[in-house]
């Protein structure tokens, strides 16, 4: 019997890890980004697969999802990018390693090493140099590193910065000054250093985009799960969402389809119910506007996306209940789903929610 699965193909995860590094210089290390569960899919499979093919490093946003990855047995280091002040004792009980952002975590971080007695713990410096999200200006810097350098609590492993427009070329320009910033601001923390950090800058479309910005590492979440704009030909989507046609009514001109009657039917309407909602991220955005695909065609959705449902028009459709549907798949993949409704990728893949069974493939 079909359901709805979302299937998280491992063959094409290595797959596109051996693409990615096929790009690198023999010595540049893999940090494979895998917060938001890996990006919707499962941070721990993801993870121990890539274990088993020799990544360098994990990133994960938060201390929680870096303690479940060491629950599961994950050996590999791991970079929490934004770690906060109320998980300190996690970090050091699980043996992650913080971004160091800002002064409030740097200090309270220092605080707590040294009343542990805890000494060269390692830690990652994290450099603003245009996106203004998260990190040290080039003004804080020198005060934050004589701050980490007056205390023998904290080792910087590496010396870090993000770009913010790597997918975009009309922005080129923006982007090697910021990579030109993080040289000059990393050289100048590392001659107050008596040890040499690793610096990384890049993300996958930085690897794709600019060379300039590989330095001793890059920082790959987006390429891993086969996606890079419009350069994601050789790269293998890892989730498939597929769904059944839970039960198909005919609806009369004139009937309302759905919450707020969003959907008037124009003519005689065969529907058919999917049993996936907002809940499951497919999210409001695709109310009268996104599509499965069923036998191979586009059916349109009607009506308003519903919490734990959703409706499309199967008029020319020869179909049955509990026939297959696919939401997104390698020949229709979440990138053109995603800009059918004007976001993209990242955002469909990690709203997968929980309540999706992952069935795992290779
Ligand atoms: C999420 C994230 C990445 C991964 O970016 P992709 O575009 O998915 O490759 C890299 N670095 C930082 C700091 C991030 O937050």
């Amino acid at each position: 019997m079909k359901k709805t699965i979302l299937e998280i193909d491992l063959k094409a995860l290595g797959h596109n890890f051996n693409v990615i590094s096929s790009k690198l210089s023999s010595q540049t290390k893999f940090m494979a980004v895998v917060k938001a569960n890996g990006y919707g899919s499962n941070s721990v499979e993801i993870a121990k697969r890539l274990e088993f093919l020799g990544v360098d490093y994990f990133a994960v946003a938060f201390v929680s999802e870096g303690v479940a990855l060491r629950k599961s047995g994950i050996k590999t280091p791991i970079l929490v990018l934004l770690p906060q002040v109320e998980s300190i004792k996690e970090i050091i009980k699980y043996n992650l390693e913080p971004s160091l952002y800002s002064f409030y975590f740097l200090d309270n971080f220092i605080d707590y090493l040294s009343s542990n007695e805890r000494k060269n713990y390692p830690c990652h410096f994290k450099i603003n140099t245009g996106l203004n999200r998260v990190g040290f200006n080039e003004k804080e810097t020198e005060k934050a590193i004589s701050k980490i350098q007056s205390c023998d609590s904290i080792r910087l492993v590496s010396i870090y910065s993000h770009l913010a427009a790597t997918d975009d070329s009309q922005e080129s320009k923006f982007t090697l000054s910021q990579i030109n910033l993080f040289k000059k601001i990393s050289s100048n923390i590392k001659s107050e250093l008596s040890y040499n950090p690793i610096l990384h800058m890049s993300n996958t479309s930085g690897i794709y985009n600019y060379r300039e910005c590989e330095f001793d590492m890059v920082r790959s979440g987006i390429g891993l799960y086969g996606y890079n704009n419009e350069l994601n030909k050789e790269l293998r989507p890892v989730h498939t969402l597929k769904s059944i046609i839970a039960q198909i009514i005919e609806a009369k001109k004139g009937d309302s389809i759905g919450y707020n009657r969003a959907f008037i039917c124009t003519e005689k309407t065969k529907v058919g119910i999917i049993p996936l909602g907002h809940a499951d991220g497919i999210n409001r955005y695709f109310s009268n506007n996104g599509y499965v695909i069923v036998g191979g065609k586009k059916a349109k959705v009607i009506g308003n996306i519903c919490m734990d449902v959703f409706m499309v028009k199967l008029n020319d459709f020869d179909v049955h209940e509990g026939d297959e549907v696919i939401i997104f798949d390698e020949n229709n993949n979440a990138e053109d789903y995603a800009r059918s409704v004007g976001t993209i990728s990242y955002e469909i893949l990690t709203n997968l929610s929980e309540r999706i069974e992952r069935k795992y493939i290779g």
